[in-house]
């Protein structure tokens, strides 16, 4: 934690004694003072971001189980995510199997964790040429059984040596990146009795899967 907020917050300095010496100049620099100060506020922000994070790591929000639509919650990340997709070029196939029954689940968790597996697959695409990404989210499901979510992508993928660490919390490759999006999706799935676990993707990349129990009725 404090590697992550000191970052920002060393930013943060060398952006004030930059826009200081700006402002000292004769005549003073007001653009380029103005960017320095634009830059504190984005490293600011970001220190924010890391604990208010941090925060919900720490004390995952109670759930607020409902009938859950497996379909009508994948569309609606599916549209969320669409224009970043777009912009990369990537393409997307959706399988769910008919009949699906309803999942009693937290319907904005489960999509938290389904959007951030998503952005991580963009991310991991990001080196590829327009048209090369692809993206695949697939549900599987048998009577009886818990239904299994897979995201898959043709990415960088995850050295084996990762496979574990990744859930982590704190755990990152990304520059910019805060390495808490699977330490929490991990803490959502086994708050509603499933599990979470990745696998290297068929065609490279990697492939994030998630099962929900479904409910005994
Ligand atoms: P962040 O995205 O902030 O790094 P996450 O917890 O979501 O945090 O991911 C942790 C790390 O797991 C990433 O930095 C990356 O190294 C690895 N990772 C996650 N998803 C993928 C993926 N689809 N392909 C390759 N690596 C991934």
């Amino acid at each position: 934690i404090a590697h992550e907020v000191n970052q920002p917050l060393a930013a943060i300095v060398t952006s004030g004694n930059a826009g200081l010496r700006w402002l000292a100049n004769e005549p003073a620099n007001l653009p380029k003072a103005r960017q320095a100060i634009e830059r504190m506020i984005g490293d600011a922000n970001r220190a924010s971001d890391v604990i208010v994070h941090v925060r919900a790591l720490a004390k995952p929000a109670s759930t607020q189980k409902e009938w859950v639509s497996v379909a009508d919650a994948v569309a609606e990340i599916v549209s969320l995510a669409h224009s970043e997709m777009n912009q990369q070029g990537v393409t997307l196939t959706v399988e769910i199997p008919d009949g699906l029954p309803p999942l009693l689940a937290d319907r904005v968790q489960i999509q938290q964790v389904l959007l951030n597996m998503m952005l991580n697959a963009m991310d991991a695409m990001s080196g590829h040429e327009p048209g090369q990404g692809q993206l695949q989210v697939v549900v599987d499901w048998r009577a009886g059984s818990d239904v299994r979510f897979s995201v898959s992508d043709n990415g960088i993928g995850v050295p084996a040596e990762h496979l574990e660490r990744i859930f982590d919390a704190f755990y990152t490759t990304k520059e910019q990146g805060m390495g808490i999006g699977l330490a929490i999706s991990r803490s959502i799935i086994e708050a509603h009795g499933g599990r979470i676990w990745v696998t290297p993707g068929e065609q490279g990349g990697a492939t994030f899967h998630f099962t929900l129990p479904t409910a005994k009725m």
